[in-house]
């Protein structure tokens, strides 16, 4: 049954019945300079949710200049390490209580299946603030022998500055959360700018690091478009870093824009078309329902997604026809409903591109297995549903093989031999990550090692944890986020030299 508005968690109708949404800019919840705002919309219905301030340049310029009082100088310079674990703790608590208003406005702002929202979404932020609250107090130098008579040699690690970050719609508020997490950590300030079609849970989480005791100006967020607000964050003379997840087009913006101001630091987290490798050895139970699962997860809408799956020759015809059968399978409806498994794809635009990929299919000479459209139904007219879509007897040279779709479709790729997959799975502009099914342990480490992605699984596809790096190879990124590469990301390495002699 989806859940009708009426039965929302009541602080959900009151945050969407409060009218427009406004900026958080140095403690305050102001409208944008503009006096602009856009509506965010519902995908399983196309109605619109809320209206939210459209900042811009103006905007960013006064987030940017709280971000980097609070840091120069301000209350967050003279914080202990100690206390800003405290403060991040209490956040991830804060978070906790109020799970099932986050869980709900992700699956109203993106779409995803409730039940996902608040295991994954919610479950893993929650999380992912914990580890970070342990590390303020372990960031360490290091004393250094260095070969010169008389001198003391130490390094300081010191947080790199005001960090802008900007993340996408697939996890609104877990990207959020990978972001300004290790950075709290490290000690930077933040202008956060949330993805346009998923504004809104990013809006709570500052309201929470405000509760949470974070000085104003620590967080700053500022939502509207790329092209004005993220792309004056990009090009900001005053910002020491920028950490972007998104596609890779805006990614090379990103770098040019850094490259043509002030030369600030950047990491990338961008696209994928990650292989997931079933060898006819493999536990094919536990392979097959791997590779369906590698895929549909999230509507296909995931940097890892296993959207080439390579089965190796004597087992294709089954484990494609398994996949298939299991696409058919998956119940595609609302995401406020529990029984759902495939929610709407996030707007109109991503339904088109989608669907684009899945008529491009069988005219590259793929052969389309499970669905292979809109899907239709009562509930679903309205919304940017589509079939979960096999497209077998897929060669990796094809369009729909080496482009990102980002949606429900999978090519499923014939392979003869270890050599040939690795070239295979190798050749591709991308390297996030790569699943390998197998139950020889040498193949397995063999295969590991040749692939070129950030996140090679064994036997099983898609597990991140806050201490694993993730981050990608070739055109998937610069950088790792998570565990102590994130503290990297975040801090600058200072080499002070001491003499020690008589002057
Ligand atoms: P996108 O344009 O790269 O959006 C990501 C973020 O960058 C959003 O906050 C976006 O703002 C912002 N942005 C856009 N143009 C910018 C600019 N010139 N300067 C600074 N920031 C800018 O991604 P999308 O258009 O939403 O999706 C397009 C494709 O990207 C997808 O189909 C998928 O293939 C890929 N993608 C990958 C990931 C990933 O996790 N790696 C995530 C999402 C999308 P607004 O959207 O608010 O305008
Ligand atoms: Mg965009």
């Amino acid at each position: 049954m989806v859940m009708t508005a009426r039965e929302l968690d009541p602080r959900v109708q009151a945050f969407l019945g409060g009218g427009p949404k406004r900026l958080l800019i140095d403690g305050a919840f102001v409208e944008a300079s503009s006096g602009k705002t856009f509506a965010t919309h519902n995908p399983a219905t196309g109605e619109r949710l809320a209206e939210v301030a459209e900042g811009d340049a103006a905007d960013i310029d006064k987030a940017v200049q709280a971000a980097r009082r609070a840091f120069d100088g301000g209350p967050w310079s003279r914080i202990t390490p100690a206390e800003r674990s405290k403060l991040l703790w209490r956040l991830a608590d804060l978070i906790e209580e109020r799970s099932e208003l986050f869980a709900q406005l992700e699956t109203l702002d993106n779409g995803k299946p409730l039940t996902v929202a608040r295991r994954d979404d919610v479950g893993g932020t929650i999380d992912y603030f914990r580890y970070y609250a342990g590390w303020p107090t372990k960031i360490e130098g290091a004393t250094v022998p260095v070969s010169v008579a008389d001198t003391f040699a130490y390094t300081l690690r010191q947080p790199v500055g005001v960090c802008g970050q900007i993340v996408p719609w697939n996890y609104p508020l877990m990207m959020a959360a990978w972001k300004v997490a290790p950075a709290l950590a490290a000690g930077c300030t933040v202008v956060l700018k949330p993805a346009e079609q998923t504004p809104l849970s990013a809006l709570v989480l500052g309201e929470l690091c405000l509760e949470a005791g974070i000085p104003a100006g620590v967080v700053n967020v500022v939502t509207g478009y790329g092209e004005t607000a993220g792309a004056a964050l990009a090009a900001h003379p005053k910002v020491d870093k920028i950490a972007f997840t998104g596609s890779s087009e805006v990614g090379r913006l990103i770098l040019r824009a850094a490259s043509q101001s002030n030369l600030k630091k950047v990491s990338l987290e961008l696209g994928g078309k990650s292989p997931n490798i079933v060898f006819a050895d493999a536990d094919l139970d536990a392979a097959r329902e791997g590779a369906a699962a590698g895929i549909f997860y999230n509507m296909g809408q995931d940097c890892t997604a296993g959207s080439r799956v390579f089965v190796e020759g004597r087992v294709y015809d089954e484990v494609a026809q398994f996949i298939a059968d299991q696409a058919a399978k998956l119940t595609v409806g609302p995401g406020l409903d529990e029984a759902t498994e495939i929610g709407p794809l996030v707007s109109q635009d991503q339904l088109d591109k989608v669907l684009g990929y899945i008529q491009l299919g069988p005219t590259e000479g793929a052969r389309v297995l499970s669905g292979g459209g809109r899907a239709d139904g009562p509930d679903l007219a309205r919304g940017f549903f589509v079939k979960p879509t096999v497209l077998a007897d897929a060669r990796n040279e094809m369009r729909i093989a080496q482009e990102e779709i980002f949606g429900p479709v999978v090519s499923v790729i014939p392979f003869r031999d270890v050599e040939d997959v690795i070239r295979q799975g190798n050749d591709i502009a991308y390297g996030l990550g790569a699943g390998i099914w197998t139950q020889n342990l040498a193949k397995a480490h063999k295969v590991a090692a040749a692939i070129k992605a950030g996140t090679v699984w064994v036997n099983t596809y898609g597990a991140t944890d806050p201490a694993l790096p993730f981050g990608g190879f070739k055109e998937s990124g610069h950088g790792r986020e998570m565990g102590f590469e994130a503290i990297h990301l975040y801090t600058e390495v200072k080499s002070v030299w001491v003499n020690l002699g008589e002057s």
